[in-house]
């Protein structure tokens, strides 16, 4: 994969922050969360997926993209009036679309993972973005089980470090990685803006600061309370998406930590992949609870791994063995 085409991906990824953000001001008008009427998520998904999708397929015809969505259901002829959205809310970036391309391109990310292919959650963190709080726009470029290349749009993630995350920033963050390339952030909003180097860097003090799913049933909530306990105790931040990967890439937090719920649980692999590779080229360790690195290429799971612990290298094996001690207490 060439410079141009990662280049090309993080444009995509910017038409789509604009696109969710668009959505996200009709949500926060207030009658449609109300109502509880999930479509303007649909509609932000489904319209963020074509969007990149058709970037990706533009640059390469052959590409292999595994999306979340499919457009199967956006067919149906009673969804006329969210196709009617979708592609009014494409408008300003694809001004000439008609539904019969915004179809086609969605289902472009309807492939099943291959040797080397994108990985696109054209809204990952759906929770998130209904309250206005952190989601992120997910692409990751894999190669033989690798991920090379990751870009997470985070429209409400501010450049401002000591802004809570539950106050949306008016310009939000593109943070991407290359393999041994580093890590970048740029605003969503400013094409031209200088890209600035993503570093985790220690805090001054040594209690840990922990981040962790907003959910309460992404993650053993009381497990993880155990391990904090076994740790001497932490701060605790609440976010939704891989936005958490960035928090930590950044050295806003020294861990991001998911226990599974049920011994068996599998985590898709594009909730990850972006997510696994900025923390990565920013200094931090990713793999899953036991330490075992991710293996991306036994499809659109992470069959291989249990749980999710990216933390800074000073923290990690600590939290490693903390968990070791929580599953082996498990099994007495
Ligand atoms: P987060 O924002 O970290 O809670 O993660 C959001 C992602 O969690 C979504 O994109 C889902 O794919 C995934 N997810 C949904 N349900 C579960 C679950 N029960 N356990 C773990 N992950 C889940
Ligand atoms: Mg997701």
């Amino acid at each position: 994969m060439t410079a141009a085409a990662f280049e090309s991906a993080i444009a995509a990824v910017r038409e789509a922050c604009v696109v969710t953000r668009a959505v996200q001001r009709e949500l926060c008008t207030g009658d449609v969360l109300r109502k509880d009427d999930r479509s303007p998520v649909t509609v932000a998904d489904f319209a963020a997926q074509a969007l990149i999708a058709r970037r990706l397929a533009s640059a390469d015809p052959t590409v292999v993209v595994v999306g979340e969505e499919s457009a199967s259901m956006l067919r149906s002829n009673d969804q006329a009036e969210l196709r009617r959205v979708m592609i009014e809310r494409l408008r300003p970036v694809w001004p000439d679309v008609t539904v019969d391309d915004a179809l086609a391109a969605i289902d472009i990310g309807g492939q099943e993972p291959g040797r080397a292919f994108w990985t696109l959650d054209p809204i990952d963190g759906t929770k998130g973005f209904m309250r206005n709080g952190q989601y992120a726009i997910s692409l990751a470029w894999i190669v033989n089980g690798r991920v090379e290349f990751g870009v997470l749009g985070c429209p409400n993630l501010s450049a401002d470090l000591a802004r809570p995350f539950e106050d949306p920033d008016p310009h939000g963050l593109i943070i991407h990685a290359r393999r041994g390339g580093g890590c970048w952030s740029i605003a969503t909003d400013d094409p031209a803006c200088v890209p600035q180097p993503v570093r985790y860097e220690p805090p001054a003090d040594g209690l840990l600061r922990l981040c962790e799913s907003a959910a309460s049933g992404h993650s053993d909530q009381l497990a993880v309370g155990r391990v904090v306990e076994a740790l001497g105790g932490a701060r605790r931040y609440h976010l939704d998406s891989q936005a958490k990967y960035a928090v930590v890439a950044r050295g806003q937090a020294d861990c991001f930590l998911r226990l599974p719920v049920r011994a068996d649980d599998r985590e898709y692999i594009w909730d990850h992949a972006p997510g696994e590779i900025i923390a990565v080229e920013a200094g931090a360790r990713v793999s899953d609870m036991r330490g075992r690195p991710f293996d991306f290429g036994v499809g659109r799971r992470l069959e291989r791994n249990g749980g999710i612990l990216c933390a800074s290298p000073e923290w990690h094996p600590r939290v490693v063995a903390a968990i070791s001690a929580e599953l082996a207490g498990r099994d007495r």
